[in-house]
């Protein structure tokens, strides 16, 4: 069983150096446990923040243990009445091609059809980055009809998901996502009513401008994936009582700074901006998945994955998530 483990924190941005490549035996099976063979294993932004020391939302990833992280795969061995061989499987199995799972603790592992959706997107669209979208927009956004959505990180998991699912809402959907080619693909295939590449522009007014043209009715509703300049930018065009859910800021992630031009505008607008972590809502799970999974069972909610190869290729594939390189979900591909 190949393995991979955080082998020292980094202080800035990670190097291949913080990871270790292991491998080790695959131990007996328990009662209760069942032995999973991962066929991904999904890549996060969120992993960054866990690989540092110190107190966060949750608790820093263990030096010398399996980098934690969300996989899909089968079940190829059972001491477990409640999952049999060939079963599939998404669970939160690490960074290693097999995992021994106690499977008798409740919601550690779920099985999962793949007759009409494919395995891999239980790690997406229908899966975490695809709840996050959902409660990002409709318990903090409420969009209603006719309003104008944006949302920044626009062609990755969550941020793709978020413009499709406001475009179901009647909204006009508004991208922002680094490079024309990803622009393209987020009008283009999502349906989006407009992307910016923020990479044309070199400060706040000019993409501030180009935010006035995308959105000639002003902002209601926000999606922030980033920070930065792209929140400054918004908050110059946003409307009165509009709604920001903070999702994530991965600009800040390796520790850079995120300063706010214009903070006293969320007064003046009367803005709402709410931060959420959205496994501490897991009452809202099931609604969402099924909404999620009829999209995607039908065609109606498009995504795209990056896909590396092999357990050794995982920690560049995560440096380069945190770059952009990823085009759409990354995920590892193990078999
Ligand atoms: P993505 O698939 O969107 O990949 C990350 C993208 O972020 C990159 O492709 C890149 O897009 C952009 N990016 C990376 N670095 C920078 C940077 N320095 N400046 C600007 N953009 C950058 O990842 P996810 O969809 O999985 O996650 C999106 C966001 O949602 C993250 O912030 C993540 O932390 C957050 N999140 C929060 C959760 C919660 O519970 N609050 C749960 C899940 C995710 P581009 O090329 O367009 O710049």
């Amino acid at each position: 069983n190949r393995q991979i483990l955080l082998a020292s924190r980094p202080a800035g941005e990670p190097t291949v150096d913080n990871f270790k490549l292991v491998e080790t035996p695959v131990p007996e099976l328990q009662d209760g446990q069942v032995l999973v063979r991962h066929h991904y294993l999904s890549l996060d932004p969120y992993m960054r923040g866990r690989m540092n020391e110190g107190k966060s939302y949750a608790q820093p990833q263990p030096l010398g243990e399996v980098m934690i992280g969300g996989t899909v795969g089968e079940v190829v061995q059972s001491r477990n009445p409640n999952f049999q061989v060939g079963d599939k499987v998404v669970g939160m199995g690490g960074w290693q091609e097999y995992a021994v799972v106690d499977a008798h603790q409740r919601g550690v592992l779920q099985k999962v059809d793949t007759t009409h959706i494919p395995l891999s997107a239980y790690l997406g669209a229908v899966g975490m980055p695809g709840v996050t979208a959902w409660y990002g927009l409709v318990k903090i956004i409420e969009p209603k009809a006719g309003e104008t959505v944006v949302v920044s990180a626009a062609s990755g998991a969550v941020g793709g998901v978020v413009g499709q699912l406001a475009k179901v809402r009647g909204c006009r959907a508004v991208g922002i996502a680094g490079g024309p080619d990803k622009c393209r693909y987020v009008v283009e295939e999502l349906g989006f009513d407009a992307c910016i590449d923020y990479k044309q522009h070199r400060d706040v007014r000019s993409l501030a401008s180009a935010l006035k043209e995308a959105c000639p009715d002003g902002i209601d509703g926000y999606f922030e994936n980033v920070g930065g300049m792209m929140l400054d930018a918004v908050l110059l065009r946003m409307n009165a009582f509009a709604r920001i859910a903070l999702c994530g800021m991965i600009s800040g992630y390796n520790g850079e700074p995120i300063p706010l031009q214009n903070p006293q505008l969320l007064l003046v607008n009367r803005v709402k901006l709410q931060g959420f972590i959205v496994s501490e809502h897991m009452d809202v799970w099931p609604e969402a998945l099924k909404e999620l999974g009829t999209l995607v069972a039908t065609g109606k909610l498009k995504y795209r994955e990056s896909i590396a190869q092999g357990i050794e290729s995982a920690p560049e594939a995560f440096i380069g998530l945190l770059k952009g390189r990823n085009f759409g979900k990354q995920l590892v591909k193990l078999i």
